[in-house]
């Protein structure tokens, strides 16, 4: 399996990017990426958007970049804890699949 870096790409923020935006971005995953290696790790937006509704903590609403300051483990990789948090599209999602997958959201 290619490395995360490979398989998603990031979609660009300017801060402004909310975790309910993955709808407009079909087959989306939220990376967090550690700053200081490089280490990476892939959640699906709507669990994050659960868990968050859950604690009361969050949602829809919740800007994606701000996720990153509620990540309080540390790196498994260099053991320092400075994250940054990105929604990411497949980069090989071809036209159909993204129509399909766009599809699914709208139904
Ligand atoms: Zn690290």
């Amino acid at each position: 399996m290619p490395p995360l870096r490979a398989r998603y790409r990031p979609v660009p923020d300017d801060g402004a990017l909310r975790l309910g935006d993955h709808r407009r971005y079909p087959g989306s995953r939220l990376l967090l990426t550690c700053a200081m290696c490089g280490w990476q790790k892939a959640y699906r937006p709507e669990r994050a958007i659960d868990r968050l509704r859950q604690l009361k903590a969050g949602g829809h609403p919740t800007p994606v970049a701000a996720l990153a300051r509620r990540v309080a483990w540390p790196c498994p990789m260099c053991r320092r804890v400075k994250w940054r948090m990105e929604l990411a599209q497949p980069a090989d999602l071809d036209t159909r699949e993204a129509k399909r997958l766009a599809g699914l959201y709208r139904n």
